[in-house]
């Protein structure tokens, strides 16, 4: 799962991508309305948390532009401000929850798993598939009842794929909901890391579809 955080206080966007990453998400941060809008615009976010007072451009237009270019990733805004017309000014724009700062660094993370698993479809925070059960709250996976033991990235193609079970994801979109925009990757080390996400959880619960890409569903019997 890939986030992008749009903070112009450098102290909190560094926190937020701190916490976020060790909460299991690659993230990306903008620090201005501009460059922001961009990445919102051409990067196909999980999630988004938005902050409304920013430089260039403030937030609550950023949000109206992606929605009205049909950018549909949840967003979470943040706001330094208490007052209600603020807030309704963000969901009349799009937003789909919101936070006032100061806030609880965990807020953000339950907040944003939330969104994240509603627009993916899923209203119960276990994500099932067979033996492999994943706790979207805790970040728990196990199977047949045992913990599974993953790093950062294991963990992130694990979960884009428990979030959409049943459906062909291509190598391209797995990187893109992997990888920060900053990292070095080739879709060598794709392979490499979904070997080790199979060996872990078991060879038959991700396919591989030849020529389209890669599905998790339950082995079939027999
Ligand atoms: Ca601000």
């Amino acid at each position: 799962m890939r986030v992008l955080v749009v903070e112009d206080e450098p102290a909190l966007a560094f926190r937020l991508q701190q916490v976020l990453e060790a909460a299991g998400f690659a993230v990306d941060v903008a620090y201005d309305g501009e460059d922001g809008w961009h990445l919102g615009d051409t990067e196909p976010y999980d999630a988004i948390v938005l902050d409304l007072g920013l430089p260039k451009i403030d937030g609550v237009t950023v949000l109206q532009r992606w929605r009205e270019a049909g950018r549909t990733a949840p967003v979470l805004i943040l706001t330094a401000r208490s007052r209600w017309s603020d807030k309704m000014a963000g969901f009349n724009a799009g937003a789909d929850d919101y936070l006032t700062k100061p806030f609880e660094m965990d807020e953000v993370i339950y907040r944003l798993r939330a969104l994240i698993r509603r627009a993916a479809g899923h209203a119960q925070p276990e994500l099932v598939c067979g033996p492999l059960r994943f706790d979207s709250n805790s970040g728990r996976v196990t199977i047949d009842g045992l913990p599974v033991q993953l790093t950062a990235q294991e963990f992130r193609i694990l979960a884009y794929f428990l979030h959409h079970p049943g459906r062909i994801i291509s190598r391209t979109e797995l990187m893109e909901h992997v990888y920060d925009r900053l990292f070095e990757s080739d879709s060598n080390s794709l392979e490499v890391l979904l070997g080790r996400v199979r060996r872990k959880v078991g060879a038959g619960l991700i396919r591989t579809v030849r020529g389209q890409g890669y599905v998790l569903a339950e082995p079939e019997a027999g």
